[in-house]
């Protein structure tokens, strides 16, 4: 059965931009309710540990530099069907293959600042939200 939570951060391009508001007002238009919220900033080392699974990419380097360049919103989102209707949400990791209407369709700059993150299973969202949220109380 699916979990009914996923894990989301707002990236450093849409914080930057002056987009929190924006993209987590469309979070909760679209349903998700918002069980934890941190604003912080990764260092490089963190970075590459989140992004670990990508260490192998030509582009693992300028990721971990990007993802570092700047505050971040990491968040735990709760809803049925969360992480495939999230998914939905965000669209395509390309914004300019992304369907009109989705974040990063609105917000995203690039391929790679792409303006926020969306966990891809049920089992890497728990992973995600421990990596920020470990002994935080969730609501
Ligand atoms: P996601 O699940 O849609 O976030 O995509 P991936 O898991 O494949 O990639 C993780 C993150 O790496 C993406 O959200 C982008 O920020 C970045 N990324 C993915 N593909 C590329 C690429 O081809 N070039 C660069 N520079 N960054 C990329």
């Amino acid at each position: 059965m699916a979990t009914n939570r996923t894990f989301t951060m707002i990236k450093p391009d849409a914080t930057a931009a002056g987009n929190i508001g924006a993209i987590t007002k469309m979070i909760e238009e679209a349903g998700f309710r918002i069980v934890a919220m941190r604003l912080t900033h990764l260092s490089r080392e963190r970075a590459g540990q989140f992004y670990e699974v990508h260490k192998e990419r030509g582009f693992y380097a300028d990721l971990c530099a990007y993802m570092s360049s700047g505050t971040i919103v990491p968040m735990i989102l709760e809803k049925e069907n969360a992480v495939a209707d999230f998914r939905k949400l965000i669209g395509a990791t390309n914004p300019e293959q992304a369907e009109a209407g989705t974040i990063r369709k609105m917000f995203a700059k690039s391929i790679e600042a792409n303006a926020v993150h969306g966990s891809d299973s049920d089992e890497n969202a728990a992973i995600e939200g421990a990596f920020f949220f470990a002994g935080i109380q969730q609501y």
